[in-house]
């Protein structure tokens, strides 16, 4: 019997329910308990250094060491009273996870062996992580191998509890190598919302609301999820050691009924779900919806939309808090972007929009008339934005994981294309064919609005109808919904160029505006006049159809629109020119930096393929195959016996069948293997990592749905007593 499936299988059944501790206080009176706030601050720092630091917050300013030094005072007993006894600088360094160095509170007076609390403002601000063995793309050779993480104090520090039921303060810190170059998410994401700010801030001044001094990008990351029963998930190497199953055969009931979306919550899970959101809330994430998804065991948590940088913070360490609590409750929650094949996949839905100091969000349809200038000025930026840089958006959403679901029939395609909804691509449409402006009489007392149509823009989308589930970027109402990002991803990476791209744009509309304007064009019709351009030259983008569909594929290269399938042929895009003179001229990434960031994109998929590939080899000859074959033996020993006793052939003819489709199927699966294990010997030896990459994406992935196809037949054959992987079936239906 296969012990190892059968002994999860019991346990999985006999778990219990998990019992939550559910505070008696109301949701406003823990929410963010555990999070060193401006409130914690003002009751802690005098009025004075109170006044400098959340002044140095709001504007980005350096803290001087004297304000640090008494901000660390505060901060510490503050986290000592909260039961914290270390603390660490907490980063996220590109391996995608987020990574903690734990130091002690405490340190020994020299020569006296006395033990003192101590933290000073330069710990604070600065600590040195051993930095070798974080991916650095080439920037540092080990030998010189320091970096450092500084504080960034626009994101507040905060207590994480560790399993010894100890706890530990967390400085939220961006992380650079001593030569300077950005080793982490977070850097190049706060250069990228200065300088939307800036762009941004710009255009709504001088065009929309003079009163308006900062614009930040908000985002709002929907994340979806599968979850595991633990013991399940351990006795599947694949699932231990790749994050999805390389191998099983789709059940009897997958999600044709539908009728898990938006379902019941099952009740072990519920408990998981109300655990983390509490500690959620304490850390100060405001986590808001949850729901079933359209997979079983696919389930979705989606927080309040917060500034760009503190959201994505909160969507890494909500992660990590989730695979925390999971552990209690005897789950695993899986982030991979496709664990199941022939489910769905799972994806991050980046909400994103712009929101003024003023109040405004520059997204929101307007009923006013000049609000609705505003509002389509920045729509069609981001319609441009997004048409010149598809390649690059593309990008930046390319990973192992990704390759699977992106244009996989039941994911956004991995064709770029904007969804307005129909009434705004009305809107647009009637910009567009508007006369030209420079012909455009304005008589005196005209209302130049009313004139021009543009005195109102309906806000209908927010009807949930008018919805694209099939599109990569769609406009959802009042902000833009950046669906093909993978549910394992670090938004960072995503926004740091949405922002980006989104801001050159409107530096370029400025500009373009402006010299209108310099011809004696009024402001009003200038703007329409830019605008008009910019659709004509953008609006093949523009996809409103069925993005899952064949038709589309075809359409999309009429309209001269790439698909760029491949995660490594999607990397490429940061080698090009145009890209690095993009970010160099925004200091957003030197060409070093984004060099050395491609080149761990490149070395991750490589890493994650040939992980996946020696799984798949491992597990095919030495599980499946051998049980295969010792099942295949009992047949013959059972042919062998009817023939013995002397039952007519047509009785046993068909499991002859059955003992000849097994022969060939493990033939198959050998010869299959072999050729892989070669695919990778040769993939192994080439040194140009771009090269690697496509090899090991094309020759060494090319193997692996078709061992697969043969391994999910046995599946279909052999005895169930014996076989050795849990089955879909039984990951799936949660208890
Ligand atoms: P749905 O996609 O089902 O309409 P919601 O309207 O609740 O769901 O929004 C989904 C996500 O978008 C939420 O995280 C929400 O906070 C976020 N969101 C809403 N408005 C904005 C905004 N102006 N900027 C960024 N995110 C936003
Ligand atoms: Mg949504």
């Amino acid at each position: 019997m296969a012990l190892a499936r059968f002994k999860a299988l019991d346990l999985a059944q006999s778990r219990q329910l998990t019992p939550v501790k559910v505070p008696s206080e109301k949701v406003t009176e823990y929410f963010g308990s555990l999070i060193f706030n401006e409130e914690a601050m003002r009751s802690l720092l005098s009025p004075d250094t109170f006044q400098r630091i959340t002044k140095s917050i709001k504007e980005g300013h350096k803290i001087d060491r004297d304000t640090a030094d008494e901000v660390a005072a505060a901060m510490k007993s503050w986290a000592v009273s909260k039961g914290a006894s270390h603390y660490t600088h907490w980063f996220q360094p590109l391996t995608g996870t987020t990574a903690e160095k734990h130091d002690a509170f405490f340190d020994i007076v020299p020569g006296t062996g006395k033990a003192i609390e101590k933290f000073k403002g330069s710990a604070l601000v600065q600590q040195e992580p051993d930095a070798s063995s974080f991916p650095n793309g080439g920037i540092r050779s080990t030998f010189e191998a320091r970096g450092y993480t500084a504080w960034d104090p626009s994101s507040p520090a905060f207590i994480m509890e560790n399993a010894a039921g100890t706890s530990t303060l967390c400085i939220p810190s961006v992380f650079v190598a001593y030569t300077g170059e950005a080793l982490d998410y977070k850097t190049p994401l706060l250069k990228s919302i200065e300088l939307i700010d800036k762009a941004a801030t710009k255009v709504m001044s001088e065009y929309f609301d003079r009163n308006t001094e900062k614009t930040i990008p908000t985002l709002g990351a929907e994340q979806e999820y599968f979850l595991i029963d633990e013991a399940l998930f351990n006795a599947r190497p694949d699932l231990l050691m790749s994050g999805r199953t390389v191998f099983g055969h789709a059940p009897a009931k997958g999600q044709q009924l539908e009728d898990h979306y938006f379902g019941s919550i099952p009740p072990r899970v519920n408990a998981f779900m109300v655990e983390f959101e509490i500690e959620a809330q304490r850390l100060g994430i405001p986590v808001r919806t949850r729901h079933n998804e359209v997979a079983p065991a696919q389930f979705e948590v989606a927080p309040t939309f917060e500034e760009v940088n503190l959201a994505c913070d909160h969507n890494a360490l909500l992660m990590d808090l989730m695979q925390k609590v999971a552990a209690r409750h005897k789950f695993k929650v899986l982030f991979h972007e496709k664990p199941f094949a022939g489910i769905n996949g799972s994806g991050k839905h980046n909400n994103w929009s712009l929101a003024t100091d003023t109040g405004i969000n520059v997204l929101g349809p307007s009923t006013k008339p000049k609000e609705s200038l505003r509002f389509v000025s920045f729509l069609v930026c981001v319609v441009k934005a997004v048409h010149d840089n598809a390649d690059l958006l593309r990008a930046a959403i390319a990973t192992a994981g990704n390759e699977h679901r992106l244009g996989a029939n039941e994911a956004p395609p991995a064709i770029m294309s904007v969804f307005l909804g129909s009434e705004m691509s009305r809107v647009i449409d009637t910009l567009e064919n508007m006369p030209p402006m420079t012909e455009f009489k304005l008589e005196k007392g005209d209302n130049v609005y009313m004139k021009l149509g543009i005195n109102k823009v309906p806000s209908l989308l927010l009807d949930n109808t008018d919805r694209n589930r099939t599109s990569p970027f769609a406009f959802t109402g009042n902000k833009f919904e950046f669906r093909a990002v993978g549910s394992s991803a670090n938004s960072a990476s995503a926004m740091t160029i949405l922002n980006t791209i989104v801001a050159d744009q409107l530096i370029q509309f400025r500009k373009d505006v402006d010299a209108l304007i310099d011809t004696d064009l009024k402001k009003e019709l200038a703007i329409v006049e830019v605008l008009k351009k910019y659709i004509k030259s953008s609006k093949r983008i523009i996809f409103e159809g069925n993005g899952y569909s064949d038709e589309w594929v075809e359409e999309a290269e009429r309209r001269g629109l790439a698909n760029i399938r491949s995660a490594p042929e999607a990397l490429g895009v940061y080698t090009r020119k145009e890209v690095a003179e993009l970010f160099e001229k925004y200091d957003i990434f030197t060409e070093k930096e984004l060099h050395a960031r491609y080149e761990i994109e490149l070395e991750n998929y490589i890493k994650k393929i040939q992980i996946e590939s020696r799984v798949i080899g491992d597990l095919a000859i030495n599980h499946i195959l051998s049980t295969a074959l010792k099942y295949q033996s009992q047949l013959v020993d059972n042919v062998k016996g009817q023939k013995d006793i002397g039952i007519e052939e047509k009785y046993y003819a068909p499991t002859v069948e059955t003992i000849k489709r097994i022969a060939e199927y493990t033939a198959k699966i050998q010869i299959l293997v072999d050729e892989m294990t070669e695919a990778r010997k040769q993939a192994n030896a080439i040194q140009d990592s771009a090269e690697q990459a496509r090899l090991y994406g094309t020759k060494v992935k090319g193997y692996f749905d078709e061992i697969r196809y043969y391994v999910d037949k046995l599946e279909l054959i052999v005895d169930d007593d014996e076989w050795p992987l849990v089955k879909y079936r039984e990951l799936l239906m949660l208890r």
